[in-house]
């Protein structure tokens, strides 16, 4: 799988333009993210949540329909997307410039009045079910719960995902896939926090059934390991975090454990933002893995919230 260059610094979630050279991102997004498969389009997408299901302590999976998923064209692997949030009521979606994810759409995007702007965060598809004669098609998204919804420690998107109704809206924006292994690769180490177990679970999905390899999957507690179907060669291996460490340190302390496949593989590592960048040093600086055989995310970084419109700051951070 080959295509144009990344276009986005994932961890921060402000968009950049590639066609601005003064933001190009070619030389800012190699630290945190590896080289992106674009989608063939990338228009908005109105998405109704049609239920949500609460799969453990720490898993919420939401399913979005409704008549524009039809446009959303399902990629495997790892896809992800812009999830833009009502948290100030429909007409914000309604506002929404069409590239949003783009430099010049989201400065666009910062104008639409505090209140109203929807919250923009990076989810993936954990599952697409084409329309059959009986329902439309579905898109399953799982959502880490983290602090919590009731006092407030909750970041946006992990509350709207524990208390949306069905019949809400969202929209989204495709953005392709970050794991782009050369052509024909079918041996992997995939490496992720709980964030990445969707993508995770969506690569093993699409990898041929002969593939083989290793897939470390850090939870934050035994009910929170969802199994998911992966080639018989993919040996999984589960993590269960204490409560005192920080997420993604088990996961890497494992990697670099690990006995590791005979090269060539390709490595795939997402999580908290420590967890790919020093995944990637280790494999790269420790065991002669080309980098160009590591595909990485910076998902998300402890103590840092995403970008976040002031009404929608909850607990101490909108105290502060
Ligand atoms: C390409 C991509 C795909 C992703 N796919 C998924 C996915 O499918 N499912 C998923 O759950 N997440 C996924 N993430 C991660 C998700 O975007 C972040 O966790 C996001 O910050 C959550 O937004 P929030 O509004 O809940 O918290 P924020 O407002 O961003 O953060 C609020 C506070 O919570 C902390 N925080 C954020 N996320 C977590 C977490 N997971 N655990 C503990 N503390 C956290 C922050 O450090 C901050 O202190 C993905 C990220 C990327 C870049």
């Amino acid at each position: 799988m080959t295509g144009p260059p990344p276009v986005s610094r994932l961890t921060d979630d402000r968009p950049t333009d590639d066609t601005d050279p003064d933001t190009d991102p070619r030389r800012r997004i190699m630290a945190l993210a590896s080289r992106l498969v674009k989608p063939e389009t990338q228009g908005l997408v109105h998405l109704t949540v049609l239920r949500r299901e609460r799969l453990s302590p720490h898993w919420m999976r939401v399913t979005f329909g409704g008549a524009e998923i039809d446009a959303f064209r399902p990629m495997g692997y790892d896809q992800w997307f812009r999830l833009f949030l009502p948290l100030g009521g429909d007409e914000g979606l309604d506002r929404l410039p069409a590239k949003a994810n783009k430099l010049f759409g989201y400065l666009r995007y910062l104008r639409i009045p505090d209140g109203v702007r929807p919250v923009m965060r990076n989810y993936t598809v954990r599952a697409f079910r084409s329309a059959t004669d009986d329902r439309g098609a579905e898109l399953d998204v799982d959502f880490v719960l983290h602090g919590s919804a009731e006092d407030g420690t909750a970041g946006p998107a992990s509350r709207w995902a524990e208390t949306c109704e069905a019949g809400e809206s969202v929209v989204v924006i495709d953005e392709g896939l970050a794991f782009n292994p050369e052509r024909g690769t079918d041996r992997v180490v995939l490496v992720a926090d709980e964030t990445g177990l969707p993508a995770i679970a969506g690569v093993c999905a699409s990898l041929p059934d002969d593939a083989t390899g290793l897939a470390v999957v850090e939870v934050p507690s035994a009910e929170d390991a969802l199994e998911f179907a992966h080639p018989e060669g993919v040996r999984v291996q589960w993590i269960v975090r204490d409560h005192d460490v920080k997420p993604g340190a088990p996961a890497l302390h494992a990697l670099r454990e690990a006995s590791l496949p005979d090269a060539p593989f390709h490595a795939y590592i997402v999580g908290e933002q420590e967890l790919p960048t020093e995944g990637r040093r280790h494999l790269v600086n420790e065991r002669g893995v080309p980098k160009e055989s590591v595909s990485f995310c910076g998902y998300w970084r402890v103590g840092t919230a995403s970008p976040t419109p002031k009404s929608q700051l909850a607990g101490a951070e909108a105290r502060a």
